[in-house]
């Protein structure tokens, strides 16, 4: 999905079926694939901008890792300046537990499940299955923007629903630190 914080719903259901996963986990382990599409763009412009980052071995190794990074050390400043939720509570909520290495590398492998059936190539088994082998099966149906509209226009529902259920509650400490 281009538009990568519309993955950002799918880590907030992963965290509401289960409260014991890292919400802050969760959201940035979602982002972090597409953290490599700039890079191979600058770096490798003659491979395809989806490679090491939407595999499962990449997202599972480098991917949790850069994710783990970042929840610790940068969600919670960016956070709180942001949105001004409670330092603290953010701090203790990005302490590195195995929960939290868990909840990255559940983010990262749900973002590449939410890819796969609108991209025209998927690169989820690379090295060992060319990433061309795998087309999306919204593809033939729809194209590449029709299924890319269609898990966006989903996503962006599903994105308002949360908003809005939460609306009155302290909302953006909800959105970002879940229920911990
Ligand atoms: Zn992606």
């Amino acid at each position: 999905m281009p538009v990568t914080p519309l993955h950002y719903p799918v880590g907030f259901a992963l965290s509401e079926s289960s409260r014991r996963l890292s919400l802050p986990g969760l959201i940035v382990g979602s982002f972090i694939p597409d953290l490599e599409v700039p890079i191979m763009w600058i770096l490798f412009p003659s491979l395809p901008d989806h490679l090491v980052l939407h595999s499962l071995v990449g997202a599972l190794t480098l991917g949790a890792l850069a994710a783990v990074i970042l929840t610790r050390f940068l969600y919670a400043p960016a956070i709180s300046t942001v949105f001004g939720v409670d330092r603290e509570r953010l701090n203790e909520a990005c302490r590195v537990t195995p929960t939290l290495v868990l909840s990255c590398m559940l983010g990262a492998v749900f973002h590449i499940a939410l890819d796969i059936p609108m991209h025209p190539y998927n690169p989820v088994l690379w090295p060992w299955v060319n990433p061309f082998e795998i087309v999306g099966v919204l593809v033939p149906l729809m194209g590449f923007s029709g299924a890319n509209l269609l898990l966006s226009v989903t996503m962006v529902v599903f994105g308002m629903t949360i908003l809005i259920l939460y609306m009155n509650e302290n909302l953006w400490e909800r959105i970002w630190l879940g229920d911990s």
